[in-house]
């Protein structure tokens, strides 16, 4: 940590420009302690690693849950100054007694109030929720910025993302969610922007570099009004198209209840309905990939009602949610301050089959059926089938 505090009561803060000499002058007479524990702690004035203050023993400290690597140090280092320069009301790791917690920073902003965390190590999702909850509960905005080595990309849309970065998300007014990674190496933030989940842990996103000197608090989200850009069509595609090649070997239990389904039908799993895996909004509410749940929705629920007749909203999201557990779909539960909910994915996915003419909309929770789903007859159907229904996507 960098914070300590002198027996006298002075508390130091290693972020502040120090003299090696004044510290080490300081480390002679006088004892340390930490502010939150009031535990013994020594000052480390090494000339490889940042200086810090370390316990003698972490076990027993409430503010801290784990011990901080150098990489953690020096990027709250150069956070907490880059916050100084910009706002007068920055605090370094200040205890909160009513919430037993300690932020890595805090910053007082107009009339809202910020923990910023920078978490670079794996940490159990209870214990991240529970951070969250807490503060928010507060009224303290949870503002966590990731490790940029957390950030791991598979091409130059598509990234990994684990329970931490789930749990870390954020979203702007426009129910978009997005992510904030540091890196203290280079001193830029790294943003992933419109993150649309393909699977559980694969998202399509746009990044967004930014330097730590040009930066504001909040960090302006660099909006693309298209949801769905140009740029993911292909990936988004080969994807889905290798997961059709491969779905017999997928060990999801939704999956493997769907492929029971497929055979009742008589259908090939391979050749789910070109209408399912659309990278429809709000995406985020399901673990479930979009090609799973959006088959199961169609066969449940489209497929049995004949051209013609109507399909209620209210309805069908209802039947569909209490059905979540009996097809092994499985719902994403976010800590995102958002207007949204689960049952916006499922409208939103309607408002898409009406744009792709499968259904048309009557009112704001009725749906007319106008024509049937396609099952494809073969791999390569399907793939140009769903290279239309993209260029839609992305143009509307
Ligand atoms: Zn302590």
């Amino acid at each position: 940590m960098l914070l300590g505090k002198s027996a006298s009561g002075q508390l130091i803060n290693l972020a502040e420009p120090w003299c090696r000499k004044d510290l080490e002058r300081i480390r002679k007479t006088e004892l340390f302690s930490c502010p939150t524990c009031a535990e013994k702690v020594q000052l480390k004035l090494g000339t490889k690693r940042i200086w810090h203050f370390a316990h003698f023993d972490i076990s027993g400290c409430v503010g801290l849950h784990e011990p901080e690597s150098m990489y953690h140090l020096t990027a709250k280092r150069q956070l907490y100054n880059w916050l100084k320069e910009i706002h007068p009301f920055v605090e370094m790791e200040p205890y909160l007694k009513r919430l037993k917690q300690r932020p890595d920073l805090l910053l007082r902003k107009d009339s809202a109030i910020h923990a910023i965390e920078f978490q670079c190590s794996s940490i159990p999702d209870e214990i991240l929720q529970k951070r969250t909850r807490t503060y928010r509960s507060h009224n303290i905005d949870p503002y966590w910025i990731l490790g940029h080595t957390r950030l791991s990309n598979k091409s130059d849309c598509v990234f990994r993302m684990d329970d931490v970065a789930w749990n870390a998300i954020r979203c702007h007014g426009k129910n978009d969610p997005y992510l904030i990674y540091y890196s203290p190496r280079t001193q830029q933030f790294l943003q992933l922007q419109s993150i649309i989940p393909f699977s559980s842990r694969t998202v399509f996103a746009s990044l967004d570099t930014q330097s730590l000197s040009n930066a504001s608090f909040p960090l302006v989200t660099d909006l693309d009004t298209h949801r769905f850009p140009q740029s993911f069509i292909q990936p988004w595609k080969n994807l889905l198209q290798q997961t059709r090649m491969y779905i017999h070997l997928s060990r999801d239990p939704a999956v493997y209840s769907l492929k029971a389904r497929f055979v009742e039908k008589g259908i090939p799993a391979s050749l789910f309905p070109v209408e399912a895996g659309i990278p429809s909004k709000f995406l985020y509410w399901f673990q479930s990939p979009a090609y799973v749940w959006q088959s199961r929705f169609i066969i449940e629920l489209i497929d049995p009602v004949p051209v013609g007749q109507s399909i209620d909203f209210q309805q069908v999201y209802r039947y569909f949610l209490n059905l979540l557990d009996t097809y092994k779909l499985k719902r994403r539960f976010l800590t995102i301050k958002t207007n949204s909910h689960i049952s916006f994915a499922i409208m939103d996915y309607l408002n898409w089959l009406a744009l792709l003419g499968v259904l048309k909309r009557r009112s704001a929770t009725q749906f007319l059926k106008v024509r049937d789903i396609i099952y494809p007859s073969t791999i390569a159907e399907a793939n140009q089938k769903l290279g239309e229904i993209l260029k839609t996507i992305s143009t509307n």
